[in-house]
């Protein structure tokens, strides 16, 4: 595995794969299983894999983790090498973000609710590292987890919109045995936050297990699942809601595919998981 700090080094190399298969898998680092899971299907799938780590200041708001994101290249990097990854592109802030840039890109109504309310210019960071990332590494298809859905359904938006040619791919979320959603953030939590985080997957099991029962009151469901999480004092909600699975509109009736998704605090830890009911 070579590894690649230079983006025009990461060009060059990109200009050599002359009609191979190409995947791609872009991560923050400091990696466990579920990046893993994008990246073994990327190995199954393609001829060359590029994994990236690169913590984007851009998707980051002022009081955020940007500063104290966990990381460990060189573990990073042996469990990628071990898996067969062929390039690990780790491009600096400086480097990616060349002194003047001016550039945006804006998705609209798919980060109106969920993370996209709360955290008013995180997408338009995603899409534009995503959208350089890939001009940079030229992947045929690039690998995403679901436990991000919202940021999967925007930037297969954008991948459309903006006629990129990649084929994004989904990969479902992995999960700790007692069902806590892998998150790099999950080093933050204490041992009593990590008790209380798994109420997030519990609340999240039981609207999906009311839905599959036939429920169709959304905002009921939702406030007691709610419930579920207020039971356990570490945690602090940010959101619970019950969205169309394409338009991620908030639905008051479950009457179509929808996305269960939460997002809460435990602790420093900003903790997101979902579940998706079958169409
Ligand atoms: P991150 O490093 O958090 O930006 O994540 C990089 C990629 O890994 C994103 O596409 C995430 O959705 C995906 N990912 C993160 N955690 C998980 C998980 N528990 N299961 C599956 N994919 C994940």
């Amino acid at each position: 595995m070579k590894i690649v700090d230079s983006v025009n080094e990461m060009m060059k190399i990109s200009q050599t794969y002359t009609g191979k298969k190409v995947g791609f898998v872009p991560t923050m680092g400091f990696l466990h299983e579920g990046h893993l899971s994008l990246v073994k299907q990327a190995c199954k799938d393609n001829e060359i894999v590029v994994v990236s780590i690169f913590v984007n200041p851009t998707q980051f708001g002022p009081n955020e983790d940007l500063d104290s994101y966990p990381q460990d290249l060189q573990k990073d990097s042996s469990l990628l090498k071990a898996e067969g990854v062929d390039y690990l592109f780790v491009p600096k802030a400086v480097d990616m973000y060349l002194k003047g840039f001016e550039t945006s890109i804006h998705i609209s109504h798919l980060t109106d609710h969920l993370c996209g309310y709360y955290r008013p210019a995180h997408f338009d960071g995603v899409v534009l590292i995503v959208n350089k990332l890939f001009n940079v590494v030229k992947p045929k298809k690039a690998y995403f987890g679901r436990k991000d859905a919202q940021q999967f359904r925007i930037l297969r938006r954008m991948v459309k919109d903006l006629n990129m040619g990649v084929e994004v791919v989904e990969m479902p979320i992995v999960r700790e045995k007692d069902g806590l959603a892998m998150s790099s953030r999950n080093v933050y939590l204490s041992a009593e936050e990590r008790k209380n985080a798994l109420a997030l997957h519990e609340a999240l099991t039981y609207a999906l297990n009311q839905i599959k029962s036939g429920r169709i009151d959304a905002h009921k469901i939702r406030l007691e699942a709610m419930n579920i999480m207020r039971k356990h004092p570490l945690i602090r909600i940010q959101y619970f809601e019950v969205v169309d699975e394409k338009t991620l509109q908030p639905v008051s009736t479950v009457d179509s595919k929808v996305i269960i998704a939460t997002a809460a605090f435990v602790g420093k830890a900003r903790l997101i998981d979902n579940e998706i009911t079958e169409p």
